[in-house]
């Protein structure tokens, strides 16, 4: 079959990143974008950043109207997909219309976790996913207000940093044993832990809550431990869940996110899925859901060279980054790696001075890299996980090493 019409759901990172790939693939056929926001595509990781702390010198757009046009794809925001029919080839739009398709992506990403018992308060609670929530937190997040973070993730622990620029008074409750517990080996971890508890930054680890409830304009929480907590606003990050209930609905093989093979299609060979919605059977037979940016960009490029017919390359091992309390971590390959070594010094006194490299090795082979404040070595811990360098701590650990030299 011919492919004449693209349409992408979902006008996010991966939404918009496939549409560059299909036009750089020589995709001439007609595409629509189709968005439930009231937005062009735009960039998330400066919501938890830069949109709070710079607001008006933040640029998040991924594609203007004029970038969008000279690529000549149709555009509707502001009106979410609310039906797929997969046997017709088309979906059906919030206000009713109908649009079809010869291969649909889904790009749909997440939204945040609900903790029912926090939304019931119905003020001075929060969540942080899109364009909104982010400008919504500014004006909460002003000098002296107490700022209680409920989950020590990614969301949790960026916010924490940004709500300290702002010289708010932060606590942190994270019901696991360790922050970041989810991306990050529990030296990184610790680290992380010692640099937001010295710059003032209340963490709690192994803490539940067991009540919460509004007393005037304060909210109180109280833990597990009995201790009752108060705040100004309660922000919380417990992780996503993926938009899948179009892939549920439409009778797609959906295990919490939309199941895809190597080649992103579904279980339907003209429906692909693509990002935070996605979950991808890999070489070893299971299937992942990778929550990062670049996951988004990449996924997008294996549809549109599928579409195209064009061969892909090899994956790259998975990377993505975080940056907090002025501090770039950027994190590459299997963060199970069975031993981690430090490269340079682990000083957290150093404060955002910081700097040092972390290899993950497993079976005496190079599987992961940390790079903190060192950029400049990820490009080469990259190529050793990507090829599977052995690890020689001599070599690898001696400062005076160029590390393009032992990539
Ligand atoms: P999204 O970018 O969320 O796009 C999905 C779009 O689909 C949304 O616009 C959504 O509204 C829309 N949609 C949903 N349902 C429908 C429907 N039925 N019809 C039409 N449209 C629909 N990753 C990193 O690697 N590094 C970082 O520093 C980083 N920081 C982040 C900070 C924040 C605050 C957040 C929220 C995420 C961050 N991420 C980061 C993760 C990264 O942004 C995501 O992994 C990425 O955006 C996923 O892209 P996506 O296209 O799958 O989803
Ligand atoms: P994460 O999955 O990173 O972290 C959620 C954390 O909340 C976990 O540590 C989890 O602990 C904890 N948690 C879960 N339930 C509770 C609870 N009831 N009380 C206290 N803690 C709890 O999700 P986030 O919400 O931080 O991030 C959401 C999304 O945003 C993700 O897709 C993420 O990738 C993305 N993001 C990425 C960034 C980056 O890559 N730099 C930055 C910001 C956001 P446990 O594991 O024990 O359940």
């Amino acid at each position: 079959m011919s492919v004449s019409t693209i349409v992408i759901v979902g006008a996010g990172q991966a939404g918009a990143s496939a549409i560059l790939e299909l036009r750089a693939n020589k995709y001439e056929g007609k595409i629509i974008l189709v968005g439930d926001e009231n937005h062009l595509p735009y960039e998330r990781p400066p919501l938890s950043k830069d949109v709070i702390l710079k607001p008006s010198e933040t640029k998040i757009e991924i594609l203007s109207a004029e970038k969008l046009a000279d690529l000549g794809v149709e555009v509707i925001t502001g009106n979410g997909v609310e039906q797929i029919n997969a046997e017709q080839h088309n979906i059906v739009l919030k206000d009713g219309t109908v649009v079809a398709y010869d291969k649909l992506l889904l790009a749909t990403g997440g939204a945040a976790r609900r903790l029912p018992e926090l939304d019931a308060l119905g003020k001075h609670v929060y969540t942080l996913r899109n364009l909104e929530d982010s400008q919504a937190l500014v004006p909460v997040l002003q000098p002296g207000k107490r700022i209680i973070l409920v989950g020590g993730g990614v969301i949790g622990l960026e916010l924490a940093s940004s709500a300290r620029y702002k010289e708010c008074q932060v606590t942190v409750l994270e019901q696991g044993p360790m922050v970041m517990g989810r991306s990050s080996p529990s030296i990184l971890s610790e680290f992380l832990l010692a640099q937001h508890r010295a710059r003032g930054i209340d963490v709690r680890l192994s803490t539940k809550l067991q009540k919460a409830e509004l007393r005037g304009e304060e909210v109180v929480i109280t833990l597990d431990s009995g201790e009752a907590l108060v705040a100004d606003a309660v922000i919380y990050g417990i992780g996503i869940v993926p938009n899948a209930q179009l892939a549920v609905a439409a009778g797609l093989d959906v295990d919490c996110a939309v199941k895809v093979n190597e080649n992103c299609q579904t279980s339907n060979p003209d429906i692909y899925a693509a990002g935070d919605v996605a979950t991808q059977l890999r070489e070893d037979g299971q299937y992942r859901r990778i929550e990062t940016w670049e996951n988004a960009n990449n996924q997008a490029g294996v549809f549109a060279r599928h579409v195209m017919g064009v061969e892909q390359p090899k994956a790259n091992p998975a990377w993505f980054w975080t940056d907090q309390l002025d501090i770039n971590f950027q994190f590459v390959g299997d963060m199970a790696a069975a031993e981690w070594h430090v490269r340079g010094e682990m000083d957290v006194a150093q404060g955002s001075a910081a700097s040092f490299v972390l290899f993950g090795v497993t079976d005496g082979v190079i599987v992961a890299g940390i790079t903190v404040n060192s950029a400049k070595d990820m490009r080469h811990l990259k190529k050793m996980v990507a090829k599977a360098a052995a690890f020689e701590v001599e070599k690898h650990l001696d400062l005076g090493l160029d590390l393009r030299k032992a990539a």
